[in-house]
């Protein structure tokens, strides 16, 4: 895959693009990204790319011609053109996987007050990562690339994208636990010391429906639960075992405590 970012502040991008997975991802050919300096399409002797906007107002809009220029510059039968404006449609865990599957993305990043509103009719979609302002497109783009390249093949483990949040039907991660086992009195949960994986898939996909309910019920308006999720979710409301975990504690009861000491 390619992605070409179009902004002014190139820099901004150095530490980004070295860095974890995808200064792995680049290295390993997984991924091209390039930058394109907008300055550098200005026909202006001062190199200005912006101007103050028409009707009156605060602030300077950046200019149409090196705008349209740059992004003619990397265009291609195969480019998807993504603008950045907190005016657009929201960027979700969809659209980043809609993206991965593009050949080529661009992404341009606006500044200053905005971007010529008639920009717009030369892009594909207009994209904002929240509701809130940013100084410039160019966090919001490391938001999409980041996002983006992880779900590219051989970015990371394939496994570690399967249960994360939002990819099983719209549900948050479950919570995960690493060493020490007890930290300040507070204990990692005994069914994940069982080593009974079916048990553990069990607690996993419960504590998922529980988290999503109480974080992100937003998530869940659609969905139909099967018997099993409503088998857990009767749990979740009772604090009751189901017998798969029952059993798994009992089995595992005998070396269980010592974990703990
Ligand atoms: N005047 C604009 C408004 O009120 O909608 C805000 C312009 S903002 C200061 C400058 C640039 O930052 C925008 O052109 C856009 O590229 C980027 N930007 C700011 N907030 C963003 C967001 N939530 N999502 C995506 N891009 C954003």
């Amino acid at each position: 895959m390619k992605i070409s970012i179009l902004t002014l502040f190139p820099e901004m991008y150095e530490n980004f693009l070295n860095s974890s997975i995808i200064g792995r991802s680049i290295s390993r050919g997984i991924v091209d990204i390039e930058l394109v300096n907008i300055r550098d399409f200005s026909k202006d002797k001062t190199k200005r790319v912006d101007d103050r906007p028409i009707g009156g107002g605060a602030g300077l809009i950046m200019k149409l011609e090196p705008l349209v220029a740059a992004l003619r510059s990397v265009k291609t039968k195969e480019s998807h053109i993504v603008l950045l404006a907190p005016t657009g449609k929201h960027y979700a865990h969809e659209t980043a996987c809609d993206y991965s599957s593009k050949k080529h993305l661009i992404i341009v990043c606006g500044h200053y007050e905005g971007i010529d509103f008639r920009f717009e009719k030369y892009v594909d979609e207009i994209v904002s990562i929240g509701d809130y302002v940013l100084t410039g497109g160019e966090l919001a783009s490391m938001v999409i690339v980041d996002s983006v390249v992880r779900l590219l093949p051989g970015a990371i483990s394939e496994e570690s994208t399967v249960d994360e949040s939002f990819t099983d039907e719209n549900l948050l991660e479950y919570p995960q636990y690493t060493f020490p086992i007890v930290f300040e009195g507070k204990s990692v949960p005994n069914i994940l010391l069982t080593g009974n994986h079916e048990a553990v898939d069990y607690y996993h996909k419960k504590q998922a429906i529980k988290l999503t309910i109480e974080r992100r019920p937003d998530l869940l308006k659609n969905r139909v639960w099967n018997e099993v999720e409503r088998k857990m979710i009767n749990e979740i409301k009772t604090g009751e075992l189901s017998a798969i975990e029952k059993t798994a504690l009992d089995n595992a009861a005998r070396f269980l405590h010592k974990y703990k000491e």
